[in-house]
């Protein structure tokens, strides 16, 4: 079971990601996350996530690839940030090839431009547990964390500028990487504007 969770900015990749993954039982793997989590030790990968750039096919593939061979990925894993390019794609297809798996479905996330900005622009993150806060899930009392009671901040690269480019860049690189997947007969395109749940029913095959 090998799920690909794709689409721009706050299409909420990372909420349907989690929720088909409990549901399988399998990890959800965002490229996102595991670049943050390198670049608190890589001033080059930060710089860029600041900027909203993408990093280069070959790191990222190579993080993504020791990823997946860990025992907790034998079952499956859902996959959320990557591909970002037409390379990464033929990448991701390489290695599965090599291991001798297959990707199960590509589901395609569409939201409206003007929800994408109100959903990055108001999304905050508890510098302490790292629980998430939104529109669609306010904290009772403002900046503060209803689970732990810590301060609560906008992520880095959560501006207005870096989103547009980023929405930007999604745009450029998606369309061939779809066409990739359309022609291969595993693409699914969703209207996320509400209901994530109903991602457990979309990924039946
Ligand atoms: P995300 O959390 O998925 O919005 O990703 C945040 C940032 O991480 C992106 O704006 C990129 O700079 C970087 N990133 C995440 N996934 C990839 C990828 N597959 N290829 C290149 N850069 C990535």
């Amino acid at each position: 079971m090998i799920y690909i969770l794709t689409g721009g900015p706050a299409t909420g990749k990372g909420t349907r990601a989690n929720i088909l993954a409990e549901a399988l039982n399998i990890p959800h793997i965002a490229t996102g996350d595991m670049l943050r989590k390198v670049a608190l030790k890589n001033a080059e990968i930060r710089e860029k996530l600041q900027k909203g750039e993408l990093i280069s096919d070959d790191v990222i593939t190579h993080l993504l690839e020791e990823r997946i061979k860990e025992d907790d990925c034998k079952n499956g894993f859902v996959l959320d940030g990557y591909p970002r390019t037409y390379r990464q794609a033929e990448l991701l297809d390489e290695i599965l090839q090599k291991q001798g798996r297959k990707i199960t479905k590509v589901m395609e996330l569409v939201i409206p431009d003007e929800l994408a900005f109100r959903r990055i622009l108001e999304r905050k993150k508890c510098g302490y547990c790292g629980a998430m806060y939104g529109i669609d899930f306010p904290p009772k009392v403002e900046d503060v964390c209803d689970k732990c009671g810590g301060h609560l901040t906008v992520r880095t690269d959560d501006t207005k500028e870096t989103l547009a480019k980023r929405i930007e860049t999604y745009r450029k690189n998606s369309r061939k990487i779809l066409d990739f997947y359309k022609e291969k007969g595993l693409l699914l395109t969703v209207d996320a504007s509400s209901n994530p749940e109903s991602v457990v029913e979309d990924a039946k095959v």
